[in-house]
Parts: structure tokens; C-alpha cells; sequence
């Protein structure tokens, strides 16, 4: 789960970090009282779950409250990289002399949270990863002895060679950890953290990532979910129970079983198609999750062809059958389906079909097939 900016800047200030005060507004009159409470130069920033906010014209700095307005109504209602801008951030603005890279990722190689830092910041890191690796220094962290002090300060001296803001770098990288840590997040990041020309460290971003597995057990931070802010196919996908990645392909995939949908991509590409997501219906033989998959799946205009490949084991095709069924007659399709199921009631679900006009095949490779060449035929058309 994605959060806000502003939400993360909470959660790191609760460990100490340090970071201006703000406040976030939904219209253009709060930007400004909130402007008249700072009487300084604010900065302006777009909330929403998308980097490179700067570069997009989503952080701008206002002299005035009168500016704040201005420049919050410009952004509110901005797009950013498909998503738009519904609150802003105020925050008094740093003076910067230099900008610096904290972040921690879960590194499934090292199955360690690993800090990345570097003195080169503000920008993309993966441009500075890139362009200039030796700029970056990593350190898996122990996770039974946590972020031991000697190694932050290696860290803070990676980043400054002044000993006090090394210093500081390093209690921040700590309180970074603890922060990570006690949230279940799997990313937590800083970029920039800035140096002031009166030699202060300060964290003028935030951006965290919190594990959609461990919300269950931390619902107070599963209550920081703006659903505003989220792709919402993606948003009705979780309310049906259904495991749903959006991609950038036109071949819209409704699989059962996470194993399967990733064979089923793979054998997608393999014929020269490109996914239009990842769906996984999960185990269970509910017609509702069926329905709810194929209108997710048909909302999206760059799906050419939809294809089903149902193994059943402890689903039964029979139900699946009766879900395309159900929701085609609700809604009918505007594009070619290619329906493949076998195993559990397959001759059950093979006459439902049928009987309602569709063809059902039983090879995986066959219908992957024909689904890549309707789409691709689709596409052209
Ligand atoms: P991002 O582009 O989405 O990562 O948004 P950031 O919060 O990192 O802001 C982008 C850039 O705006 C930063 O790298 C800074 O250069 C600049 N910026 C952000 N906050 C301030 C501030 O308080 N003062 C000044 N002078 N610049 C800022
Ligand atoms: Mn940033």
C-alpha cells in the first residue's frame, strides 16, 4: 500500500526525524491560510502515491499566501503520471545547500532490508545508480541485531564529510530504520535529505510503501489507505477478493491461481502478446469474483481480448462458466474472449457455454494462441 507524502512525514516525525511542519489542503483557500500560519515561503506539493513530482510541476515554491492560492488551485486537479492531484502539502520552505539520497528496500536476494544512501540526491536514483554506481553505497541490515550505530555513521560519513552532520545523518538513518521497521513497510525513503546553509539535516520528502500483509495486524495503519488516490480497478479488484496488477499489454487475463496467471503471462509474451494484467479469481468457485473480474477487465479501454484459463481443482468450471455467463449477459463483451478451462465439472461447464454461444477450449497453448492473435487483429483494426 501506497501512502501520502505527508502521511509517511508522520510517521517518520513520531521516530524523531527531522522535517518541517505542514499541512495538507484540499482547496486552494485552506493553501492559503495555511500559507498566513507559516508567514514564510512555503513550498506547494502535489500528494500523490507518483515520483518525480518536482519535475512534473507538482512542488512549487509561493512568497505569498495570496501565490499559495494561486499556484495550489494550478495543482489541485493536476494529472502526475495518470493520477490526480486531490490535496496539497504546505510546508515552510528549506533554504538547501546540498541534497542527499536515504532510502531502505527489501532485498529478496540478501532477504535483508538494505540501505541505499547517497550524496547525490534530489534526483532519480536510479539515473544516479546508473550513471554514477560508485555514488551509492548499500548495507544489508541484520534483522536480529537492527541498524548497529557504527554502521549509520558509516553511512553518514559516506554522505558528509562534516563529522556533526554525519552524526546527525546517522541518528536519521536509525530513526529511518525504526520507522521502517515498526511500520511493516517494505520501501521508506528520503530524497532529498537536505543540509541547510546553517548546517542543519533536515528530510524534506518522505515516501513510504507498507506491506499489503501486514495491515491486518497494524489496522491503524491500514486506515492511512486514500483510495481517492489508488488506480481504481485496483480499488474494486481488493474489495472482490481478487488479486489484480494492472500492465501496460491489451490481453486481459483471468486466471485462477497465482502459479497459473504468471504461466499464463509468460506463455502471453511467448506468442508475441503482451498482458493487459495480472488476475488471480484465488481458489474458491464464487461466480460474484467471476463477474467482478470481467468488468474490471472490460473497463479497460486498451483490452483488445480477454482470455480465461481456469484449471479447476478446487474451483469448479461449472461456476466459472456461470460467471461469464452472468456478467456477459449484464454487460455484453465489446471484445473477443477465449475461454479455456479443464478439470473439475469441465463438461458441466463446457455445455453452459455452449448452450450461451461461447466455445470453451482445453489446450493452454492453443487458446493463448488464439487470444494474442485476436488481440494483435484487434489492435490493427
Ligand atoms: P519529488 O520530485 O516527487 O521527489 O518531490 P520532492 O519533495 O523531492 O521535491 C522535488 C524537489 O523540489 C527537491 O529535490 C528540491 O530540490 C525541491 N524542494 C522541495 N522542498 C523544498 C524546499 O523546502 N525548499 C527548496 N528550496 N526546494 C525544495
Ligand atoms: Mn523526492
Amino acid at each position: 500500500m501506497n501512502i501520502h507524502e505527508y502521511q509517511a512525514k508522520e510517521i517518520f516525525r513520531t521516530h524523531g526525524i527531522p522535517i518541517p511542519p505542514g499541512g495538507v489542503a484540499t482547496t486552494p483557500a485552506e493553501a492559503e491560510a495555511l500559507a498566513r500560519r507559516y508567514a514564510s515561503t512555503v513550498v506547494v506539493k502535489a500528494q500523490v502515491h507518483a515520483g518525480g513530482r518536482g519535475k512534473a510541476g507538482g512542488v512549487k515554491l509561493a512568497k505569498t499566501p495570496e501565490e499559495t492560492r494561486d499556484i495550489a488551485a494550478k495543482i489541485l486537479g493536476m494529472h502526475i503520471k495518470g493520477l490526480t492531484v486531490h490535496k496539497v502539502l504546505v510546508t515552510p520552505a528549506a533554504d538547501i545547500a546540498t541534497e542527499a539520497y536515504v532510502g531502505i528496500i527489501v532485498d529478496r536476494a540478501s532477504k535483508r532490508a538494505v540501505f541505499m544512501v547517497s550524496p547525490a540526491g534530489g534526483i532519480d536514483i536510479e539515473e544516479v545508480a546508473a550513471k554514477t554506481p560508485d555514488k551509492i553505497m548499500r548495507l544489508p541490515v541484520d534483522p536480529v541485531y537492527g541498524l548497529l550505530p557504527f554502521q549509520a555513521l558509516q553511512m553518514g560519513l559516506f554522505l558528509y564529510a562534516d563529522i556533526k552532520q554525519a552524526r546527525a545523518a546517522a541518528k536519521i538513518m536509525q530513526q529511518l530504520y525504526a520507522a521502517f521497521w515498526a511500520s511493516g513497510a517494505s520501501l521508506a525513503e528520503i530524497n532529498p535529505l537536505v543540509t541547510t546553509p546553517s548546517g542543519d539535516v533536515v528530510a524534506l520528502d518522505a515516501k513510504m510503501v507498507i506491506d499489503d500483509n501486514e495491515l491486518d495486524r497494524r489496522p491503524e495503519l491500514a486506515l492511512l489507505r486514500d483510495e481517492t488516490a489508488e488506480d481504481p480497478a485496483e480499488v474494486r479488484a481488493r474489495e472482490a477478493g481478487l488479486t489484480f496488477i494492472k500492465l501496460d499489454g491489451n490481453v486481459g487475463c483471468v486466471v485462477n491461481g497465482a502459479g497459473l496467471a504468471m504461466a499464463t503471462m509468460d506463455l502471453v509474451k511467448y506468442y508475441g502478446g503482451e498482458p493487459a494484467n495480472f488476475l488471480d479469481i484465488g481458489g474458491s468457485s464464487n461466480p460474484d469474483k467471476v463477474v467482478a473480474a470481467l468488468q474490471i477487465i472490460t473497463s479497460d479501454p486498451h483490452v483488445r481480448a480477454i482470455l480465461f484459463n481456469i484449471f479447476g481443482g478446487i474451483t469448479r468450471t461449472d461456476d466459472v462458466a456461470n460467471g461469464i455467463v452472468t456478467a456477459t449477459k449484464a454487460s455484453p463483451l465489446r471484445v473477443p474472449i477465449v475461454i479455456r478451462l479443464t478439470g473439475t465439472n469441465e463438461e458441466v461447464a463446457v455445455k453452459i457455454l455452449q448452450e450461451h454461444g461461447f466455445s470453451a477450449m482445453t489446450e493452454m497453448d492453443a487458446a493463448v494462441q488464439r487470444a494474442v492473435e485476436l488481440a494483435t487483429a484487434g489492435a490493427r483494426a
